[in-house]
């Protein structure tokens, strides 16, 4: 996943307290800087799931320490909400297209940069 100006946001393993428990794994900004939760290591186990919580983390990281909407939907200027599509976890708008209802899918998660290609 990446950001405009800010570079890639990276998976960041910190020891844990405890000796023999597993790492805790956050998702930072490139400069290092995280923010909410550590993702559960058991949740590896259920690649979707993960996935989810991944995005979930990412987002929560970039509204606490950069104070802006993320991704922002390119048609509406709208920030979108990862949401579970027939099984694909997708983002979503709540901005109104022409002629359509409230709402649309904007790309899958971790497809936004190939959705805007040519
Ligand atoms: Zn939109």
């Amino acid at each position: 996943m990446t950001l405009p100006e800010q570079g890639p946001l990276q998976l960041l393993a910190q020891p844990s307290y405890e000796a023999g428990e597993p790492e805790y794994v956050y998702v930072g900004l490139a400069n290092g800087e995280w923010h909410g939760n550590h993702l559960y290591p058991n949740t590896a186990e259920d690649s979707a799931h993960a996935l989810a919580i991944v995005t979930d983390a990412a987002q929560d990281t970039v509204v606490e320490l950069l104070w802006q909407a993320w991704p922002l939907c390119v048609e509406h200027n709208l920030g979108m909400h990862a949401r579970d599509v027939e099984g694909l976890l997708s983002w979503w708008c709540a901005g109104r297209r022409s002629g359509g209802g409230p709402g649309h899918i904007c790309a899958a998660v971790g497809a936004l940069d190939t959705s805007r290609a040519p």
